[in-house]
């Protein structure tokens, strides 16, 4: 039996235990797995606040030599990870092992940031003592770090959004120590994972503290930890109920604290007329592709397509549903998402006005966690008349929604919730034609793509991985690339210390050669 990992030991054995689930074979699996105790929770959190100080005082070069051990550290065990990854998520070899590549590349990345040192935003202002009418003091300010970071961990992306993932990543490169609550559909991958973390801060004398992992329920472990004075900032990709419960409950703290939930968006694509028949087939083709990628388990999977209707929209649809029906049904990560896709299929095909084009018969569901495709049909009209519509359906499907006018499409942007991602196909003129429309999507995402399908998130530093609610709980933060580091730093003000005192980043003579704004 295994049990969670607190500090440098490891937890409590005595509690229930659980065991993860094959989707392709609907299976449980042999491991068993210990919920974390109370008192697991409590001594983490203690370790971690223990730690978070020494963890504050790291320079660069000390964080990066631990963010690339641990990514070595990631690479060495990749055919377990593939083992036991495929095992518990039914995810293909070459996901797995592109995941893994992702997940040491962001430890790379945020390595490179916080050697070369300037994310900080190191901001000088220095001292008029005869200024006047009144003197003016020397201010320097940068970012520090915000103290104990409890990260959720998410299911569809169980290497890149997990133990070592992104928000681990950005939490370790700005110094904040971080807890882990383990998603309950991949344990086993969170173990592996968290036993080379464990090994690489031994490695690099990190404090114990600076890590542990928690397995157990989010509606005890994962509530005890985000309640606990010692977190001091969450990291969450899920639903949006679970993301909500998270926020509502750090919100309620007699400290309250910011969440990073990265939610639910439908990543709407609007098409302007006027493509050609072979520019249709090559749509057609791109919004299948990106639709159903990961059988449609991506953050950013397209959902609803805006097109024109009449003839254009009809022969489209057609050419588009057909593709669908080729595709076969494959694996949701865990039985609660199937169930979750189901059920918000069930719930737009009641909805006033749509058609189901195609939906793949339970039929075609032989074994395990299956889901087929669907494409559903409606109008603007009836979309506008009912918001149940612009709920994310998290899976391979997609609702087509035809537009008769200029008008229509502006009322559609207008209505539509926080997005991630909001794609526009058409051609370079067309910008211009609908540059109010534009410029009402700009409010609504954190990303707008052109000619462009919103799967496949690059991971650097312009990316922008967020967007207003309900994609995100926090519109001003991006959950992918460098940018995640601001999520887990504050700045502070240092007025009128010496100069010898001051943090090596904030001295006069600028020694680590960073970019600073200095007045
Ligand atoms: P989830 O249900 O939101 O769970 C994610 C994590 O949050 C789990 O560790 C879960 O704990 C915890 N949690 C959930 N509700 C909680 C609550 N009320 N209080 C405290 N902790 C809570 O997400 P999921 O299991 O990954 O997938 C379920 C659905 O979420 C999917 O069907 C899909 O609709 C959506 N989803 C969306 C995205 C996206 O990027 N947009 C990504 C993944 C999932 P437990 O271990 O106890 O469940």
């Amino acid at each position: 039996m295994e049990s969670s990992i607190i500090g440098y030991s490891r937890g409590d054995l005595s509690a229930k235990t659980f065991q993860a689930f094959n989707p392709r074979t609907g299976k449980n699996l042999s491991a068993n797995y210990a919920h974390a105790s109370e008192d697991d929770v409590s001594r983490a959190c203690d370790l971690a606040k223990n730690s978070a100080l020494e963890l504050a005082q790291l320079d660069g070069k000390s964080k990066g030599i631990f963010l690339r051990t641990l990514a070595s550290g990631i690479e060495e065990i990749i055919d377990d990870l593939v083992v036991t990854m495929m095992a518990e998520t039914g995810l293909p070899e070459p996901r797995v092992r592109a995941e893994a590549g992702r997940t040491s590349g962001q430890l790379r990345m945020f390595a490179e940031l916080v050697e070369e040192g300037s994310w900080v935003d190191a901001r000088i202002d220095l001292g008029q003592a005869d200024r006047q009418p009144l003197p003016k003091p020397d201010l320097r300010s940068m970012l520090r770090p915000i103290g104990p970071v409890a990260v959720f961990c998410a299911s569809n992306f169980p290497l890149a959004f997990s133990v070592a993932g992104g928000d681990s990543a950005s939490a370790w490169a700005a110094g904040c120590p971080v807890l882990v609550k383990a998603h309950h559909a991949h344990p086993g991958t969170a173990l592996l994972i968290g036993q080379k973390v464990v090994e690489s801060l031994k490695a690099c004398n990190w404090p114990e503290g600076s890590f542990s992992l928690l397995f157990g329920d989010g509606r005890t472990i994962g509530k005890s930890l985000v309640e606990h004075p010692a977190i001091k900032a969450v990291g969450f990709t899920g639903s949006r109920t679970g993301g909500r419960a998270l926020f509502d409950l750090a919100s309620k703290r007699p400290e309250p604290i910011p969440v990073f939930a990265e939610m639910s968006s439908i990543n709407p694509i609007f098409v302007f007329s006027g493509m050609s028949t072979k520019q249709t087939e090559e749509f057609a083709s791109g919004l299948l592709g990106s639709a159903t990628l990961g059988v449609g388990q991506f953050c950013t999977n397209p959902g609803v397509v805006f097109h024109p209707g009449g003839e254009w929209g009809d022969h489209f649809a057609k050419l588009y549903s057909r593709m669908m029906q080729e595709i076969s049904a494959s694996p949701m990560l865990h039985d609660g998402i199937l169930s979750a896709y189901e059920n918000g299929l069930n719930s737009l095909s009641s909805c006033e006005g749509v058609k189901s084009l195609h939906r793949a018969s339970s039929k075609e569901i032989v074994e395990g966690s299956f889901a087929g495709t669907c494409v559903m049909q409606t109008n603007a009209r009836d979309f506008l008349a009912d918001e149940a519509m612009m709920e994310e359906v998290f899976g391979p499907s997609t609702l087509l929604v035809s537009y008769e006018s200029q008008e229509e499409m502006q009322k559609l942007a207008k209505v539509l919730e926080g997005q991630l991602t909001v794609s526009l196909f058409g051609k370079d003129i067309d910008l211009k034609k609908y540059g109010e429309l534009v410029a009402i999507l700009e409010t609504k995402a954190g990303r707008l793509l052109f000619n462009q399908f919103p799967t496949g998130v690059e991971v650097c530093p312009s990316i922008v991985h967020g967007g207003p609610y309900p994609s995100t709980s926090d519109s001003r933060s991006t959950s992918v690339g460098t940018g995640a580091i601001f999520r887990f730093s504050r700045p502070v003000c240092f007025q009128g210390f010496p100069n010898d005192w001051l943090p090596d980043e904030l001295k006069d003579e600028n020694p680590l050669a960073l970019r600073r704004s200095e007045g």
